[in-house]
Order: C-alpha cells, then structure tokens, then sequence
C-alpha cells in the first residue's frame, strides 16, 4: 500500500518538475518576443541576460558576446605598477610572501641587488608565475602586505605553445589604473585606508 502511495507521489514530482522545464522553455519566447530585436547582441541584452530579471533559457554568443564578470571574479594574477613621470614602478617589493604562501609553488621570483654594493634591494629583478599551475585561490594576492598583486579579469589566455604560460615580469605587470577600472570597490577600499594611514602617519610626526 505504502509502495503504491510512494509510487503515485514520485510520479506526480517528475510531473511536477517537467511542467517546471516546460514552463521555463515557453517563457524563453515569452521573453524573445517581449525584448524583440534588444535581447541579443547589444549591450542592453547582455546586460539584461545577467540580470536578476532575466526568464526562460538564453543562450551566450561566444566569444561574440562576453557575460561581464562580477568584481571578485579571480582569474590569473598580474602585478600591479604605478606610473609616476613617465616611468613604471612595480609595487612589488619581492618580499617573497605571495611565493611562500601559492599552494601550487607557481611563483619564482629573484630579487633585485645594488649593483654597487651587491646587497638585495626591495625590486623583484625577475618574477615569474607558471598560468598552468596556478588554481585562482587569489592567496597571493590576498597576503601581500603592498596590494601589488592582485587576481585578473582576463580568461581568454589559450596559446598554441606550453612555454608561453610562463608569465614574465613584463607580461605579468599592468597599471593601477587597470585595477581600479576591473575592481573599482576595492581599489577606493584600500585608497581610503591608504590616505587614513598616511594622514596618522604625519600628525604622529607633527607631535613628536
Ligand atoms: S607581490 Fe607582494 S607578496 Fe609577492 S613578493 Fe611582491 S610585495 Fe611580496
Ligand atoms: S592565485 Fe593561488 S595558485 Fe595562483 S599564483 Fe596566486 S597563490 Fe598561487
């Protein structure tokens, strides 16, 4: 008896739940028709189709068409420099931190010397992270103490040759006006905290 009620139950659940597919699909054209001509392939449609609002099944026309990523979307990291007269300064000041803490160990980085003295300055000479191996923990970027790395945007990094995933200095390094352009909240997060301990910093000096 149980086993019958238990049957007539199942049955009426996948009912149920192939009425829900059903509805989803019909409201697909529901939404094609109401949004006729804007849904696809233009800026209004893809942001619709990220939108809360959005109904039925929708396709993404890749690569033609991109779903923007939310800001703490993590991709690969890159080191951020500042551009101060013309000149790139890297903030990084290869204290070895972010090497230390990569679980996969995909950061190899040599530090800078005083070509006079020979002693180690604080200036990664060379930086590498092997793209292959790093897994977007952002770990890296989350305990370095200068937010002189921190997690990409970019995904579209598909090359022909193994050896082009091992990212230099060079192909590492892009401004600061890049990272507060892909993570605007962060960036005047840590602007703010900046201009807070500079501010605490001069009326320390200012008293003694
Ligand atoms: S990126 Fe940050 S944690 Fe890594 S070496 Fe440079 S300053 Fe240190
Ligand atoms: S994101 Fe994670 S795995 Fe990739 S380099 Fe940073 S710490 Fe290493």
């Amino acid at each position: 008896m149980t086993e019958q009620k238990n049957d007539r139950m199942y049955g009426l659940g996948i009912l149920k739940g192939l009425g829900l597919a059903f509805r989803h699909f019909l409201q697909t054209y529901i939404d094609d028709f109401r949004h006729l001509g804007k849904r696809y392939k233009t800026p209004e449609g893809i942001a619709y189709r990220s939108s809360k609002d959005v109904s039925g099944i929708f396709t993404v026309q890749y690569p033609e068409e991109k779903l923007p990523v939310p800001e703490e979307f993590r991709f690969i990291p890159f080191l951020v420099y500042e551009e101060k007269d013309g000149q790139i300064e890297y903030r990084c000041t290869s204290c070895g931190i972010c090497a230390k803490v990569c679980p996969p160990q995909c950061i190899w980085i040599v530090r800078a010397t005083d070509p006079n003295t020979g002693r180690p300055i604080p200036d990664p000479a060379e930086f590498y992270i092997d793209i292959d191996i790093c897994m977007n923990c952002g770990y890296c970027a989350e305990y370095c103490p200068f937010d002189a790395i921190k997690m990409d945007h970019d995904y579209e990094l598909a090359t022909y040759d193994r050896k082009d995933n091992v990212y230099d200095k060079a192909k590492l390094g892009k401004p600061v006006s890049y990272y507060a352009s892909i993570r605007p909240v962060n960036y005047q997060r840590e602007e703010k905290a900046r201009r807070e301990a500079e501010a605490q910093k001069a009326a320390r000096r200012s008293i003694a």
